[in-house]
C-alpha cells in the first residue's frame, strides 16, 4: 500500500479556504448550533468514521481521493470549531 508524507500544512491558504467554505456549508445546512461538548465530539467522530470509510473505499474499491479530501475537511472543520469554542472559554 502507498505511503503518504506529512506535508507540514504547506498549502495552508487552500486548506483554510476549504475549512471556511465547509463552515459556511454546515451553517447553511444546520444553522448556528449550540451543543454539548459530547455532542460536538460525536459529530467529529462521525466525520472521522466517514474519513475512514472514504479511505477504505479508495484503497479497496472504487472510492476517490476527492471524497477523502472532502471528509477530512469536514472533520477538520468540526475539530477547529471545538478548539475555537474551548479557546473562548480560557
Ligand atoms: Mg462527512
Amino acid at each position: 500500500m502507498k505511503r503518504y508524507t506529512d506535508r507540514g500544512l504547506e498549502n495552508q491558504q487552500w486548506l483554510f479556504q476549504e475549512v471556511l467554505r465547509e463552515n459556511r456549508k454546515q451553517i447553511s445546512k444546520w444553522g448556528i448550533q449550540r451543543r454539548t461538548a459530547f455532542e460536538w465530539l460525536v459529530y467529529a467522530a462521525e466525520e472521522l468514521g466517514e474519513t475512514a470509510e472514504a479511505i477504505s473505499e479508495y484503497e479497496y474499491r472504487e472510492g476517490t481521493k476527492e471524497e477523502i479530501v472532502n471528509e477530512a475537511i469536514q472533520l477538520a472543520t468540526l475539530a477547529l470549531k471545538i478548539a475555537e469554542m474551548f479557546k473562548a472559554e480560557i
